[in-house]
């Protein structure tokens, strides 16, 4: 983590020199600390405007699984609530009806027993739903163990090495043991038998991703409740599961609604999801739902008596943007069921197509290939040894596309990858347009002559 970014090259003026609309008298500013004087807005704007314009464009980055993209209704009404603070409720009643809904919209869709009797809330994203859903864990199981004249001084939390970072967080910051199962061979996340056999007494939970980041591929999530029922059925722990569904939670109820890898399964205690991934809204939201109110421990929950109410609240923030709850909502209004599949169809579709095209080309062998997330990861392979992922990944960057690589996690860290995530918004054509490029970068690569022939295509274009 970067606490100081650095500030560019290192010839870069103390100062910023601004010429107001191109055309007034120059002004100098300091740049690392507050100016004496105030400045015209109009002359901020264009200044921080225009610095801006070196960041990447956010629809040809698909590193990213968080939204890029959403309709204009959708920005009229954020900018709307742009000043709502979610935590007034009692200032913004309708704002905080909303969220409801939404947490019963989602209870419903992941086939809670009791869809009025799941509980829930919004987050800033999943990593904060990851921290509350991870604490309630590792609360019931503190509660069992004293119950039980047990000692609770070392809890654990299984899951694969493939885990988002927020789960090393969780583990870090809340002082609970990460066991993580290795990658072994071809299976690239969580088994279910590796991980029945990490449980102890001592296991909190079970965290399985509904997909992982690493390959867009599901964890077997059914297959892992299956293994831990076995555990228990010999005299095991009963251990719950936590699915993290950050992108698939928002994929799988549309495109796949026979797997069942929600509530369905017993001993999935809780989810999570960034609504900001395939919820389809700008960041930062999340969601986090227990089954029921029992799954949730009650001293957890705060009663907030704050500007003339008292509301329960469970959350690491206090003041949080209300524009993301109100976006949410939206998106769930204007696009009922069906829009949200023919989304997400879109997107698998475009996915299993751009991956087909890419393992035509050549050099590269597919890890998976879009059809659970749509999202996937390819190597180079074996026999092509004139260039790497990194050379590709940085070819792909001078024409603006942000297509990472990276290595895998324990016991695959021999093994380096490239990754697609296509989201709303990336349609046929564009990808057909990476193709194009992706295509002309494998050819220059093996040339060996990437950069200048870059400069000489740019120029004759
Ligand atoms: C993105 C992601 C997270 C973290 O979610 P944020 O919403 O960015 O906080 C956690 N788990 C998985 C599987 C993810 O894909």
């Amino acid at each position: 983590m970067v606490l100081r970014h650095p500030d560019g090259p290192s010839g870069l003026h103390r100062d910023i020199i601004a010429n107001p609309l191109f055309s007034r008298e120059p002004l100098q500013l300091p740049r690392h600390k507050l100016s004496a004087t105030e400045i015209n807005p109009d002359t901020a704007y264009q200044i921080v405007h225009d610095e801006l314009m070196l960041d990447g464009n956010a629809r040809l980055n698909l590193a990213t699984f968080v939204g890029t993209w959403m309709e204009p209704q959708a920005r009229v009404l954020m900018a709307e609530c742009a000043d709502k603070n979610m935590i007034d409720k009692d200032e913004y009643p309708q704002t905080a009806v909303l969220e409801n809904r939404c947490v019963a919209i989602l209870a419903d869709l992941w086939h809670a027993p009791d869809p009025e009797g799941a509980v829930g809330c919004s987050t800033t994203g999943s990593s904060e739903a990851g921290m509350l859903a991870g604490l309630a864990l590792k609360r019931r199981w503190q509660q069992r163990r004293r119950a039980a004249g047990l000692a609770c001084d070392r809890p654990n939390l299984v899951m694969g090495s493939n885990v988002q970072v927020c789960w090393e967080k969780f583990a870090n910051y809340f002082e609970v043991e990460p066991r993580y199962v290795p990658m072994e061979g071809d299976r690239f996340h969580l088994g279910a038998d590796e991980a029945a056999a990490l449980c102890d007494e001592n296991t909190v939970g079970v965290v399985a991703v509904l997909g992982s980041t690493f390959d867009g591929s599901y964890e077997p999530v059914a297959d892992i409740c299956a293994s831990l029922d076995a555990l228990r059925a010999r005299g095991g722990p009963d251990v719950p599961v936590h699915v993290d569904g950050a992108s698939g939670a928002m994929v799988a109820p549309f495109l796949d609604p026979d797997l069942a890898w929600d509530f369905r399964l017993p001993r999935v205690a809780s989810i999570n999801t960034s609504g900001h991934k395939y919820g389809l809204v700008y960041p930062g939201i999340g969601w986090v739902l227990w089954r029921d109110a029992a799954s949730l421990p009650k001293e957890l929950i705060f009663n907030v008596n704050y500007l003339g109410g008292e509301m329960p609240t469970f959350a690491l923030n206090f003041s949080r943007p209300g524009a993301q709850v109100v976006a949410q909502y939206y998106t769930f209004l204007r696009l009922g069921f069906e829009g949200f599949r023919r989304v997400q169809q879109g997107c698998r579709d475009v996915a299993t197509y751009l991956s087909s095209q890419v393992a035509r080309l050549g050099p590269f062998e597919l890890l998976t290939r879009g059809d659970e997330l749509p999202v996937f990861a390819f190597r180079i392979r074996a026999d092509e040894t004139r260039f790497t992922v990194f050379e590709v990944s940085r070819a792909l960057r001078e024409r603006g596309w942000l297509v990472p690589a990276y290595t895998f996690p324990a016991n695959r860290t021999d093994l380096a990858v490239l990754r697609v995530v296509v989201r709303n918004g990336f349609s046929h054509d564009l990808a057909d347009l990476l193709l194009a490029d992706l295509s002309r970068a494998c050819e220059r690569l093996g040339q060996g002559t990437a950069s200048a022939d870059a400069s000489a295509s740019a120029f004759h274009h």
